[in-house]
């Protein structure tokens, strides 16, 4: 987009709404055609709506999931089933998975996923904290997992991640179980429609981790 003709305030803000993701230069234009004719008290909220969420949102100590205290509103509920646990890639997949409802169990956010090729080794990611708190489970009075739900999506690093959990547990008597059915292959759960992830996840099936 040619866009010297422009004043340099309006280029500044195409320059950093182009930034966000899936959002390109013609869409960063118009989403600052739409954001300068709003009412600028409209501004003024959405400004302190970022700087609240960036000052005080921070993850959850426990399952990694955003959360405002030491531990998020899944974890500090006491209706949730400890013995069931999802592990999924990213905060927004707990979004996508609550809000088709249904899930009782608890959560485990990844925050990535292991991929030799992009040199993301487990200890990049929250897979340690995953498997120290499923063996923890298994070795203290309090209720222990007995099913982890590999949620991680159907690509090539999902599918490898899911089978790493699988195997470094398997030696514990959980069942680990494997959200697929329905799902494209290389799907991320925040693309999936609700009826599609509400299949997959009813749909789940044992991982076999022989050799
Ligand atoms: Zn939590």
């Amino acid at each position: 987009m040619r866009s010297a003709y422009l004043p340099s305030a309006i280029r500044k803000l195409v320059n950093e709404l182009s930034k966000l993701p899936s959002v390109g230069e013609k869409t960063a234009f118009r989403l600052a055609q739409h954001l300068l004719s709003r009412d600028p008290m409209d501004i003024i909220e959405l400004e302190q709506a970022l700087k609240n969420a960036r000052e005080r949102v921070r993850f959850c100590e426990r399952c990694f999931a955003y959360s405002e205290q030491e531990l998020c509103p899944i974890c500090e509920d006491h209706q949730r089933d400890d013995s069931l646990l999802c592990v999924v890639e990213k905060p927004v997949d707990v979004v996508a998975l609550e809000q088709i409802g249904g899930f009782t169990g608890r959560y485990h956010v990844l925050h990535g996923l292991w991929s030799p090729m992009r040199g993301v080794s487990p200890d990049k990611i929250k897979l340690p904290d995953l498997l120290q708190r499923v063996e923890k489970s298994h070795s203290s009075d309090n209720a222990s997992v007995t099913e982890l739900v590999l949620a991680t999506g159907t690509t090539v690093e999902g599918d490898a991640t899911a089978f790493y959990i699988a195997k470094h547990l398997s030696h514990l008597p959980a069942k680990v179980t494997r959200i697929a059915q329905g799902l494209p292959k290389g799907g991320e759960l925040e693309y999936a429609d609700e009826s599609t992830l509400r299949y997959a996840l009813e749909g789940r099936k044992d991982i076999d981790v022989r050799e």
